[in-house]
This record gives structure tokens, C-alpha cells and sequence, in this order.
């Protein structure tokens, strides 16, 4: 909406001169007074002639101070959207989509002109103002238009999350803003951030010569007093069940944030809350309601506590609380409350609550749809006390209002890689200071606040860190480092990183790529090319590059879509089974995969077989409008299909796009492959995931000192010294096949490959040359001369790998 009396040709003047305000925004008198709270308005001025006459800002302030909402609109208003585009990056998916339309809301603009764009869907049109969008999806534009010319501004957002595409963002920016400015078309870089590490940012002579200003921006803070638990109990989710209960209980109003691990405790706990404070006259509506669990994580990335065996047990809650850690005068009373395992989820086992006010329990998680996560801004029913369980996603990108009590259990999940074989694990750790710090102060929003900490000062004070490991030192750089090559980058190492990746890391990726044929004597190949070009991981394009030429792209999309995603295949059902009843779903599944798998060439190419049948006849039972139920039936995860067929749909685009002439579509249809075709799925498997192969281990092979009980079923993978196994999932678990490569390997009580496939060793010196020794000619048979190729082959004796496994004569 414009200022009806501000002409078109004077825009460009006042651009150059500022510092008028000529966009005007119509906004409604609530949303207008909300506005009016945060004090990031009062310093509007300020803050936009720092903008105006600086290139590169950083705009650090607490959480709920309104940076995000407020910063993108004093550009708009400002005029900065009247030519080009203002970019919003953020980390997280759910931020880019909800503060979109929080601030399409506030400005009383449509989504047409505050629109979203995150990695498969979006809302974008010409008429984009302002472009909320993931910062993976920045990056990937940086590389088809390097001077991001449809910008005015880059704001990026979150930046003290250390993300890796913000942090690659932050070094191509600080190379693109000075190009720009040369070029007399300047770009604006705003980085906002919590008050933490800016001087990674601001004392990295690599990424900016002068040191940019800092805007602090304060936020109405009151105090907030921290209580530490005593002793740390290890059982954390009991911990927090039981210190929720008590401060319900016993102490005055105000609204109660917990912070747990991930989605999988949330719901759990907001169960246990629920049925523990019924609401009595007030209902969660079917949108409040915990949705069904269609999206249950699984047991590994739980943590070992929540895997522990439910301990019968029962406390009374009032005997085991230090009152110490409820120091609130005068408000004690003995709770008639007993207290449970959280793990336990039997009917009769709740805990009764004779008197006190309802609770109105809300989840809060990233994957939680938008419209339920916007239930935690709105007021709870007359007479409730409302309390959020959430993941840390509550830490600093949502700001929920009213919190009076942070419950606050320490933990965070991590997924861990190796970063020389890549085995991932999660695992349930000690977040950092700066995150439990973070995590306090959304206790004093509103009002004088209190956190309780649920573990000791010791634990905090000697085991955290002080701040949490930017990602880029803890995940592989493979893809990465591959787009930066294909971006002209020759030397990743002298990349402006805000934080260095180790050495080892960008060894490894090197050696890897080299082992996929994308890069030679490291230089880019135009395999290497074709590679970077698809979303997905180099290996898995390395499968789409090849495949083409075999006409076989609609299966390896299929087979590529499938395993990017996690856990798509369940092991455990949704909701409360008894252990009967779950032992007969179990084997249910495991028979239909079994039969999924098929035989010959097609039981060979194993779970990822399992995965194409799954997605075929998903996609078929949707096609009768029945996918959901299907789901529940076949032990699928439901939003991992629907995540399936957006990737599908948007490699075949990406496919056509890059090669017009090819026919591929997504054909709901999928005929199942023949056993010509399952065989060279196979061997493309294999060509992009040739460093992933295990032998399996023959008892006579062990050396003397070696556990023979260890190695029963074992497998050694070419780049690891311990064992490792078929999963119980696996459906080639029964044939112990002895060559195999898999997709992953991840950490349990034992290693486990996860997404196996049969492979033969003769494929090996063709598919993987990189990684085979090969000897001399063997003079017996003779070199033979093909006629059709031209090429004269004579065979010759060689290993694989690290472990030099012997592989039958080939010819070369
Ligand atoms: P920051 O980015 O500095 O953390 P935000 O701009 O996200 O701050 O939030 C500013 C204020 O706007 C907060 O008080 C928050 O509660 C409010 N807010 C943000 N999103 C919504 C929403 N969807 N509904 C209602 N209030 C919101
Ligand atoms: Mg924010």
C-alpha cells in the first residue's frame, strides 16, 4: 500500500538523499499498540541511519526484542523494497514460513508481497516485497546469480545458530557487498544475532576489514532468578515432570516454558500434563490437541534415558523436592500428587490432581504444522495457566508471551559425525551456557521470572561449554566444499569462514569427491558439474548423472528421494500397543517388506528395493485417496511420503531443466523395475557409494587374539576398524550376503548399516577405480583385442580398499 501522493520518478532521489519515510504501511490499531511495546520502535530512527549510511550492519538484541519482525518492515517503509527484494535468511524452515506471515499480518500485506521460500515449496511472485527464506535456499541462488542482483538488502537472520549456509552466506556476502558497491549498485548486509560470540563475526579480519557497527538493541528484561537443582538426577524427563507438577501446584500464576530434547519428548510430556490437569469447562479443540503421532522419531535418537526400563517404583513428590529450589515464600503446600515414569503410559497409572487451576499443555517442535505452533501466541482459556514444552526451537527464534517459569532440563540432541568415516550418532548431551543463559531469559519477558535448572551449579558451571559448536565443525563438508569449488572457490581452505572447518574435514571431502569422479587433481569434472547442480548429497547425484544415460531416472529420483529422507520405514507403531500386540505389528511389516523386496536382482538391490515398492504403492493409494491409511497399515511414516513426492517432483524439474531433451515425469505409476533393471540399479548404487562397502567377516580371517562372539553376523566396512551389522530392519538380514554397501552407518549399542544393497566384487574395478589396486597383466589368458571398442583387455589380479580385499581377476 502506497503513499498515494509519492511520485514514481522521485524514488530514486530519495533513495540517494533518505532519510524520509515514504512507504507507508496501514496497520490495525491492535497490531499497531503490540508494536508500540518493543522498544527496537523507538530506536527506528537510529537504527536506520546506521543502515543507511553502512553497508554491512550487525544488529545484535536479545530474543522478543523484534528484530525480525520489525527490521524488515523499517527497510520497507524506508523504501528499500520499492525496486529489488528484501531477503530474510533463517535456519529453520518453521521461521521462514511463520514469520512471514506474521509480518505479512502486521503490515496488512498480502502473501503475495511478504512471501516464503524454503527448500520445496514457497509462495513467491513478482509482486515478492519482502522473501522469508531458509539459508540453503540463499546459497543455492548465489550460484546461478552470484551478485544476488534482485536484492536491495540480505538480512540474515539467526546468525549467532552458526548454521553452515549462514555462515557460507556470511563469507560469500562480505565478497558480494564490496562488488556491489563497485558496481555503484549497492547491496545493504544486515546480520542479526542474540548478544553472543560477535566477534566471530566482527574480529575476523577474513571476512570484513573494518569492523562493521554493532546496533544493540535492549529488550525489556526483568530479572530472572535461576534455581539449580541440588543434585542432577539422570532420569530428566521424570525430573521435569515432576518439577512442572510442583510449580503448578504450589506456586503463583504465570505461564510455565519447558525445554526438552526433541518432538518425541515433547509429546510425551504434553500427554502426561494433559491427563495429569484435566481442563474441566475449557477443551483443546481438536487444533490444541497433541496431533497423532504420525511422525514418531525413533528409539535411537531418544537417548539412553528414554530407552531405560520403566521403573514401577512410585515417589511421593513432596518427600523427594529440595525446597530449596522452590523459594517463593509462604506458597508450600504438600501437593497430593505421586509421581510416575514418564515412560509409562498407562491409563491407570495417572497421576490425580485433587485440586488446583487446569493446565493448558501446548507442544511446540519444528516439524509441528504452523498453524498448531500458533496456538502458543494466543491467550489461554479463561482460568488456565498455560505451559509450553518445547524444543529449543523456544531458545531464540519463536518468542512466546507470558512466561513467568522456564523449566529448563540441560539437554540438547545431537546428531554426531565422524568426521573421518561419517558414522552418525545422536545422542542426548549438556547444552551450552550461552543456550541455558538464553533459555532463562525467556522467563522475564513479561515480568520478574524464575528458572529452575534441573541439574546441579557444578554440572553447569564445570561440564557445559560456553557456547555451542558452529555445525560447520561437525558435519561433513561434502557438499559444501563441492559448490564452492563449482563456484570458482579453488582453495576452500582460504574461503572467508566465519569459523575454519578442521583440515581433516575438508581432506575427507576432498577424497571423497575424488573417489565420486567430481573432482580430478582437484579441479571440478563435469561430472563433478552435473553433481553439484541437484539438492541432494554429491553421491546421490552422482546416481541421477549417471542414470540418465541408462534410462533409468524415474527409479534412481525415486530411490534418491527416498533415502534423503529420515525414517521413512517405521519400526515401532503409533500409540499405545501392548507388547503382544506390537510384536505382531512388527512381524506384520517385516513380512510385507520382505515380500516388497521381491527376489532375484530385485531382492539384491535390497532396502532401497523396499523403499521403491513403498513409494509405488504409496503413491498409488493415494491416488485413491487412501495414503494416510496405507501409512498407518504399512508401517510408513506419513510426512516422510508427502516429503518424498515434493523431492521427486522437484529433481525430475531440476532434471529437465538441465536436460531438456529427457522424457522423465513423475509417474504416480512406478512399474516395478524388471530384474535387468534392478541389477544395474545396483551398480549405480554402487557407483555413488563405492566408499561404503563392507565384506563380511569369515570366522577363519580372525587373528588369534580377536572375539570370535564379536564377529559372529559381523561385516567390516573398507574405511573402519570395528564391526558392523545388518540391521534387524534390513531385509537382507536373513541372507548375509558377502559383499554389500550401504547408505550409512549409525550407532546404537552397536554400528548398524542402515539402507543396504547386494553388490558383486567384479563391479568393483569398474565402478570404484579410484579405490582398486590393481597388479600386472597376467600373461595367462592372453590380452584380447575388441573389435567394437577399439581397446585391447587383458586381466589382471587386484584388491579393494583399505583392507585390500582380494577381488576375482578383472578385465582392464
Ligand atoms: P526477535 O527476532 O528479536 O527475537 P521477534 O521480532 O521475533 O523478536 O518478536 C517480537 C515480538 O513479536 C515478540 O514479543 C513476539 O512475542 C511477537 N510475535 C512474534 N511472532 C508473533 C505471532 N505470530 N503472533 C503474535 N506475536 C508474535
Ligand atoms: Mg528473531
Amino acid at each position: 500500500v502506497r503513499n498515494p501522493n509519492f511520485k514514481e520518478e522521485d524514488v530514486k532521489k530519495v533513495v540517494e538523499s533518505k532519510p524520509a519515510v515514504f512507504v507507508e504501511v496501514y496497520r490495525t490499531e491492535e497490531i499497531q499498540m503490540a508494536r508500540l511495546k518493543l522498544p527496537i520502535l523507538a530506536e527506528e530512527q537510529q537504527i536506520m541511519e546506521i543502515i543507511n549510511e553502512n553497508s554491512v550492519i550487525i544488529l545484535a538484541g536479545e530474543t522478543g526484542s523484534g528484530k525480525t519482525t520489525q527490521v524488515p518492515q523499517f527497510l520497507y517503509e524506508a523504501g528499500y523494497a520499492l525496486n529489488r527484494m528484501i531477503a530474510i535468511t533463517e535456519p529453520r524452515r518453521v521461521a521462514a514460513i511463520s514469520m512471514s506471515k506474521r509480518v505479512g499480518e502486521e503490515m496488512n500485506l498480502s502473501s503475495d508481497e511478504v512471501s516464503y521460500l524454503i527448500r520445496f515449496e514457497g509462495n513467491v511472485t513478482e509482486k515478492t516485497k519482502l522473501k522469508f527464506m531458509t539459508d540453503g535456499v540463499l546459497l543455492k541462488e548465489i550460484q546461478s546469480d552470484f551478485m544476488l542482483t534482485k536484492y536491495s538488502v540480505v538480512i540474515l537472520d539467526e546468525a549467532h545458530e552458526r548454521s553452515v549456509y549462514t555462515d557460507i552466506l556470511i563469507g560469500f556476502l562480505s565478497r558480494i557487498v564490496p562488488l556491489r558497491m563497485k558496481r555503484n549498485d549497492p547491496l545493504k548486509l544486515i546480520i542479526m544475532s542474540a548478544t553472543l560470540r560477535l566477534e566471530d563475526f566482527t574480529e575476523n579480519r577474513r571476512l570484513f576489514k573494518n569492523t562493521p557497527p554493532v546496533i544493540k538493541v535492549e529488550a525489556r528484561q526483568y530479572p530472572v532468578t535461576i534455581h539449580f537443582n541440588k543434585r542432577t538426577q539422570p532420569n530428566y524427563l521424570r525430573e521435569v515432570y515432576r518439577k512442572t507438577v510442583k510449580i503448578h501446584t504450589t506456586l503463583p500464576e504465570g505461564g510455565i516454558l519447558i525445554f526438552v530434547t526433541g518432538q518425541q519428548e515433547v509429546k510425551t510430556l504434553v500427554r502426561k500434563l494433559q491427563r495429569s490437569f484435566p481442563l474441566g469447562k475449557a477443551k483443546y479443540s481438536s487444533v490444541q490437541s497433541v496431533e497423532k503421532d504420525s511422525d514418531e522419531e525413533k528409539d535411537e535418537e531418544l537417548g539412553d534415558v528414554l530407552r531405560k526400563k520403566k521403573r514401577q517404583k512410585k515417589l511421593k513428590l513432596v518427600e523427594n523436592v529440595d525446597m530449596d529450589d522452590f523459594s517463593i515464600p509462604g506458597d508450600h503446600e504438600d501437593p497430593d500428587v505421586e509421581e510416575e515414569d514418564l515412560e509409562d503410559d498407562d491409563e491407570n497409572d495417572e497421576v490425580v490432581v485433587k485440586k488446583g487451576q487446569p493446565l493448558w499443555v501446548l507442544p511446540l517442535y519444528s516439524l509441528l504444522p504452523s498453524y498448531k505452533q500458533a496456538n502458543v501466541f494466543k491467550k489461554p482459556p479463561e482460568g488456565c495457566r498455560l505451559c509450553v514444552v518445547s524444543t529449543n526451537v523456544a531458545e531464540t527464534s519463536l518468542t512466546i508471551p507470558d512466561i513467568k517459569y522456564v523449566v529448563d532440563t540441560g539437554k540438547t540432541k545431537v546428531k554426531l559425525y565422524d568426521k573421518v568415516t561419517g558414522v552418525s550418532s545422536y545422542f542426548v548431551n549438556w547444552t551450552s551456557k550461552a543456550s541455558a543463559d538464553q533459555r532463562a531469559g525467556r522467563a522475564g519477558r513479561t515480568g520478574p521470572g524464575h528458572c529452575y535448572r534441573l541439574y546441579s551449579s557444578a554440572v553447569f558451571n564445570d561440564t557445559f561449554e560456553k557456547f555451542s559448536v558452529p555445525e560447520i565443525k561437525e558435519k561433513p563438508v561434502d557438499d559444501l566444499y563441492l559448490q564452492l569449488k563449482c563456484m570458482g572457490i579453488d582453495k576452500v581452505v582460504n574461503f572467508p569462514f566465519p569459523t575454519v572447518p578442521d583440515l581433516v574435514q575438508l581432506k575427507t571431502a576432498e577424497s571423497r569427491l575424488e573417489t565420486l569422479g567430481a573432482l580430478e587433481n582437484s579441479k571440478v569434472t563435469p561430472l563433478g558439474r552435473a553433481i553439484s547442480k541437484f539438492p541432494v548429497l554429491p553421491r546421490f547425484g552422482k546416481m541421477l548423472a549417471l542414470s540418465h544415460q541408462q534410462n533409468l531416472l524415474p527409479y534412481t529420483i525415486c530411490m534418491v528421494a527416498a533415502l534423503s529422507m529420515q525414517e521413512v520405514l517405521l519400526e515401532t507403531p503409533i500409540g499405545h500397543v501392548d507388547p503382544q500386540g506390537l510384536k505382531d505389528v512388527r512381524q506384520k511389516w517385516r513380512a510385507i517388506r520382505r515380500q516388497w523386496a521381491g527376489v532375484g536382482n530385485s531382492l539384491m538391490l535390497g532396502d532401497p528395493m523396499v523403499l521403491l515398492k513403498a513409494v509405488g504403492a504409496a503413491e498409488f493409494a493415494n491416488s485413491e485417496g487412501r495414503l494416510e491409511r496405507f501409512c498407518d497399515d504399512n508401517g510408513l511414516r506419513h510426512k516422510a511420503l508427502v516429503e518424498i513426492r515434493k523431492l521427486r517432483i522437484q529433481l525430475t524439474n531440476e532434471i529437465k531443466m538441465n536436460l531438456p531433451e529427457t522424457d522423465v515425469g513423475v509417474d504416480p505409476k512406478l512399474k516395478p523395475p524388471t530384474d535387468i533393471q534392478a541389477k544395474l540399479l545396483r551398480q549405480i548404487l554402487l557407483s555413488g557409494m563405492g566408499d561404503q562397502v563392507a565384506k563380511k567377516v569369515m570366522m577363519e580371517e580372525l587373528k588369534e587374539d580377536e572375539d570370535k562372539a564379536k564377529y559372529k553376523y559381523a561385516y567390516r566396512a573398507n574405511n573402519m576398524e570395528e564391526p558392523v551389522f545388518l540391521h534387524q530392519g534390513s531385509v537382507l538380514k536373513g541372507s548375509l550376503p558377502e559383499f554389500v554397501i550401504y547408505q550409512e552407518i549409525y550407532e546404537t549399542n552397536k554400528m548398524y548399516m542402515r539402507g543396504v544393497t547386494v553388490i558383486e566384487p567384479e563391479w568393483l574395478a569398474k565402478y570404484v577405480p579410484h579405490l582398486c589396486n590393481l597388479g600386472e597383466p597376467l600373461t595367462d589368458p592372453e590380452p584380447r583385442y575388441d573389435s567394437i571398442s577399439g581397446k585391447v583387455f587383458c586381466t589382471k589380479t587386484g584388491s579393494f580398499g583399505t583392507q585390500a580385499w582380494p577381488l576375482p581377476n578383472v578385465e582392464v
